[in-house]
């Protein structure tokens, strides 16, 4: 096997060559208007060898280690360039499917999602169930050889250009007591949904920055295969909270890109005369970035509960950092441009792939050890 020194050379000289044909690093997700640049470059990075780096080589991968996987994402970083186009697709459906798959789900999925034919969404989050996701209330039926699935998803990110979503819903009635139907993390069920099926619409959603990058999803008497369901019939829960873990985990990885926001934020203070105060904003930025780095380089990429950390860690510090470019920018960072834009999505980071609140409370609980918060039922 290649060693990780070779294979870091190689990605380097690599993107240095073609980092001229990516979009802009738009982060995670990738928004409506760059789709066809973002599957161009997917269809570059997949030609020659730039996908599935961890990935099984049976399931069309690499074959390489975490570690290879990596040292890819922190050149993309390096060089300012997205290092996936589908995150959903890549780290979450992809990771489920791999470790929960049929041999016949993951023939029909994992090479589609590294060649870009398949491109996933995440349907878990509802009006009434976000934070608490036990309580989702979308209802999959089953009826002969198919789902009939009802029910309403919110805030999905990419829903409008996805042809595949993966979906959380609830096969047994929910009962907050467990007296008449399952307690509530038990009656979940995980499916792969066609994203073209009657039935499913899809409506943009408009942020507070103007742009609309998720959507409503609304499922009305939808007739999903019997064969669209991963993992165990009621143990959809265990699966997406696999799910989850991988995405907190591929958030803390961007800690790996830090570098180079590190300098550019130390790039702020040049050519002005900053306050005092400014000045310990900046430093004290400047030093929770470099703590979150040296953590970064002891958990190395692979995800678990430590990646809470990480993820509260990176998009608190993001927060932080868009409120200071905003103030460092005077009025006019209040009405447009790059500073305003970004305190305007700042927020949106502390609470994508599970708020701030929730990452203290596994924090708490699981790596702490404190006492578990009191729960209301
Ligand atoms: C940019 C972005 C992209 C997203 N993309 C997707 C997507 O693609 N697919 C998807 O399914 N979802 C997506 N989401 C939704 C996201 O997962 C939810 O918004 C998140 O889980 C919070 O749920 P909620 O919005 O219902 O807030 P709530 O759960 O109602 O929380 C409201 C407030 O109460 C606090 N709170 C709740 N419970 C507790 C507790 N136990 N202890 C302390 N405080 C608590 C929260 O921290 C928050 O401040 C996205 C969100 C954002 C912002």
């Amino acid at each position: 096997m290649i060693s990780v020194e070779e294979f870091q050379s190689e990605a380097a000289d690599w993107l240095a060559a073609n980092r001229q044909f990516a979009p802009r690093d738009y982060g995670a997700i990738c928004p409506p208007d760059l789709v066809d640049a973002g599957l161009e470059w997917q269809r570059r990075l997949t030609g020659d060898g730039w996908a599935g780096i961890h990935w099984p080589t049976e399931h069309g991968g690499r074959g390489l280690t975490p570690e290879h996987n990596g040292v890819w994402l922190l050149e993309c970083a390096r060089a300012g360039v997205p290092a996936v186009f589908n995150m959903v697709g890549f780290v979450l459906a992809g990771g489920a499917v791999m470790r929960y798959g049929t041999p016949d789900q993951q023939a029909e999925h994992l090479g589609a999602t590294l060649s870009t034919g398949h491109v996933w969404c995440q349907l878990f989050s509802e009006p009434g169930a976000g934070s608490d996701l036990g309580s989702l209330a979308t209802r999959a039926e089953l009826d002969g050889d198919r789902w009939i699935v009802n029910g309403q998803k919110v805030w999905c990110s990419g829903g409008r250009y996805s042809n595949w979503g993966i979906l959380m819903a609830r096969t047994r009635p929910l009962d907050p007591t467990g007296e008449h139907g399952a307690p509530k993390h038990e009656g979940i069920s995980f499916f792969l949904c066609p994203m073209d099926l009657p039935g499913i619409e899809v409506r943009p959603l408009k942020q507070m920055t103007g742009e609309s990058e998720f959507d409503e999803v609304f499922f009305t008497d939808v007739e999903l295969p019997a064969g669209q369901l991963l993992g165990p019939l009621h143990g959809g829960w265990g699966v997406g909270m696999a799910v989850l873990t991988s995405e907190r985990g591929h958030i803390g990885t961007s800690v790996i890109g830090l570098e180079r926001r590190l300098d550019q934020m130390a790039r702020l203070a040049e050519g002005r005369e900053l306050t005092g105060l400014e000045r310990d904003d900046l430093a004290s930025l400047l030093s929770r970035g470099m703590a979150f780095t040296a953590m970064a380089q002891r958990q190395g990429p692979i995800a678990s509960t430590a990646a809470s950390l990480m993820k509260l860690g990176i998009t608190e510090m993001m927060f932080d950092v868009a409120m200071l470019r905003g103030d460092l920018g005077g009025a006019d960072a209040m009405l447009q441009g790059a500073d305003s834009t970004g305190m305007l999505a700042a927020p949106g980071g502390r609470i994508a792939g599970g708020t701030s609140q929730v990452q203290r409370n596994i924090i708490g609980e699981r790596l702490l050890g404190l006492p578990r918060e009191p729960k209301p039922t």
